[in-house]
């Protein structure tokens, strides 16, 4: 609860460090104004809106989410601008997205396939709404996204044309250069992708079709997106918490990302210590996700998180210098499929609890 000390939070939860979170918001809003592009933060990875309206307040155009049932969330929660930077075709699903304009947000979508964009149409006419469209293209993930140039083109097209649907620009977000490790790489990656983009917009200009934005980037290129002179807006998500395998990552100068910090922690106690050299914690598989590796123990090199189990985490102890209810700050490896498994947020500033906010999409993947 709001008041408590530090030492009193039950466990496993998930702490925020309300400090370390507002450094990272306002770092990256400074650095997209110094861009001169939008931030269109990603709410799939925190699904709070407690934590999108604090974005939002610091200069955030609107948020991005994958998912009907997560925009259905936000919006409910008075969030006033949200993008489905995803294609949806079911058509139950089609229908709940055109009737959410209705509640008093802006919303869109992105599309790829013509079909989807009657489909669309169709939804919006029938709710009396107006959908944002962004006409994705795959500029080298190789997951959804139609071909760039004259495919993207005529999408577009079939866009503007529709009634009820407003051509909102283009997605080209590469999910393929974010978590790789090398900037070099990373460049290479991203500079291929704004070709892409570039040849789309010229063909879009030569078409006489005004593309209002170019939206896309996360938090492992966005420098390089924002930079670029052809993306208008990032949808960086990762940033606001950062997690183990962000810290990876490295800049031009071989160093990890220093703009950002841990703001995200599975805070767990020792709940079992028979041998020696090897407690056991209660932050297991169930508190969090290791697609992307185990947890990293903050602040402390003396003891290691060595393996997880449903309920247990097993922490190698070689000094003997952990104690029962002792309590660790494990840093997720994976920050957004991490927050997806907690009900709330314990936020905390100076050993206190400041704020409990409940994880407002938790759950909506579909
Ligand atoms: N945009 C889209 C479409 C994404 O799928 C993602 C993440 O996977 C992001 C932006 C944000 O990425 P990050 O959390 O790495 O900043
Ligand atoms: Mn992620």
């Amino acid at each position: 609860m709001p008041g408590m000390d530090e030492a009193e939070i039950q466990t496993p939860c998930l702490l925020v460090d309300l400090d370390a979170l507002d450094r990272n918001i306002a770092r990256m809003q400074a650095l997209a104004d110094e861009m001169g592009v939008r931030l269109r933060i990603h709410g799939k990875m925190h699904k709070s809106a407690d934590i999108a309206r604090l974005q939002i307040s610091a200069g955030a155009c609107g948020i991005c989410c994958q998912k009907v049932s997560e925009a259905e969330a936000f919006v409910r929660a008075g969030i006033p601008d949200v993008l489905v930077s995803n294609q949806i075709r079911d058509p139950a699903k089609i229908d709940r997205l055109a009737r959410l304009p209705g509640r008093g947000a802006r919303v869109g979508v992105c599309v790829d396939d013509l079909a989807n964009v009657a489909e669309l149409s169709e939804a919006a006419m029938r709710h009396g709404t107006w959908l944002d469209v962004m006409v994705e293209i795959d500029c080298g993930a190789g997951r959804c996204g139609v071909a760039p140039g004259r495919p993207a083109v005529e999408l577009a097209k079939a866009v503007r044309e529709a009634p009820n649907l407003n051509f909102a620009g283009l997605q080209a977000y590469h999910g393929g250069a974010q978590h790789v490790r090398d900037y070099r790489d990373r460049k290479s990656r991203i500079d291929a992708a704004v070709l892409k983009v570039r040849e789309t917009l010229d063909l879009l200009e030569a078409a006489g079709i005004d593309c209002p934005h170019v939206t896309g980037a996360g938090t492992g290129t966005f420098a390089l997106e924002g930079r670029s002179g052809v993306y208008t807006e990032l949808q960086c998500g990762s940033y606001a918490f950062m997690d183990a395998d962000y810290q990876r990552i490295r800049d031009e100068t071989g160093a990890p990302i220093r703009d950002f910090e841990n703001a995200l922690f599975i805070l767990t106690s020792v709940m079992s210590h028979v041998k020696p050299d090897e407690a056991v914690c209660d932050a297991g598989l169930k508190a969090q996700s290791v697609d992307s590796g185990l947890p990293v123990v903050f602040g402390r090199n003396d003891v290691e998180y060595v393996a997880g189990a449903d309920e247990h985490g097993q922490i190698r102890d070689p000094g003997g210098a952990l104690k029962i209810n002792d309590k660790l700050r494990l840093v997720p490896g994976h920050c957004d499929p991490t927050c997806n498994v907690h009900d709330w947020y314990v936020g905390v500033r100076g050993g206190k609890v400041e704020a409990v906010w409940p994880i407002t999409a938790r759950g909506k993947a579909y």
